[in-house]
């Protein structure tokens, strides 16, 4: 994964350690470069530390066996775990990262399910290929009398919404979609608090 090439002034293991930044998001060459030296002034005790919380990050952080959010090992996550949340009433969303944005903008108390993409038939994602299952699950299993489907407003994500509300609308569960309000076509892990709070609590039935 590193690329080993994006420098070689360096000695091999610093030159992986600023590989490796790079392959993160919004890093850059130089901006990699510049972490891996900032590594460098670290406590060698400190440099170990990171690197272990790195190691056991995958051991450590789960998805959610309920809702697919991030959970501790073992655990369901600290949001379906809570006693305060409304578990009548489920947030659908694409990915994990579109929870922590909701919740940011605290304009939801209910519970989520994320559905590990969108309906897409040109890509070949139909609804097998999305965590629909284990929602159709919890349904049966809970009493939920709505659904929020907080999917991307662009033509996947309406489809996904509409392919949703067909499956649990017969059964008598309320289901909504969110406001436009969100720009269409928008990343949903990047609306700003103030858009979605408002677009949840506008939400439409379907
Ligand atoms: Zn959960």
């Amino acid at each position: 994964m590193p690329d080993a090439s994006l420098s070689s002034k360096y000695p091999e293991a610093l030159d992986a350690a600023i590989g490796f930044f790079a392959h993160l998001p919004g890093i850059g060459k130089r901006t990699a470069e510049r972490l891996g030296l900032a590594l460098m002034s670290w406590k060698p005790d400190d440099v170990a530390a990171f690197a272990e919380t790195l190691a056991e990050l995958r051991q450590k952080v789960v998805s959610c066996p309920v809702c697919g959010n991030f959970a501790p090992a073992g655990q369901p996550c600290s949001i379906c775990s809570s006693p305060a949340r409304r578990h009548d009433i489920i947030c659908v969303v694409e990915h994990v990262t579109q929870i922590l944005t909701i919740e940011k903008s605290a304009s939801f108390d209910g519970l989520y399910h994320v559905l590990g993409g969108k309906l897409s038939p040109l890509n070949g994602i139909g609804p097998e290929d999305l965590n629909i299952a284990k929602l159709e699950q919890r349904l049966q299993e809970h009493s939920v009398s709505e659904l929020v489907i907080a999917t991307t407003p662009d033509v996947e994500g309406e489809a996904t919404a509409h392919y949703l509300a067909g499956l649990f609308q017969p059964r008598g569960i309320l289901v909504s979609r969110i406001a436009a309000g969100v720009p269409v076509g928008a990343d949903l892990s990047y609306a700003d608090a103030a858009t979605l709070a408002s677009a949840i609590s506008h939400r439409r039935k379907m």
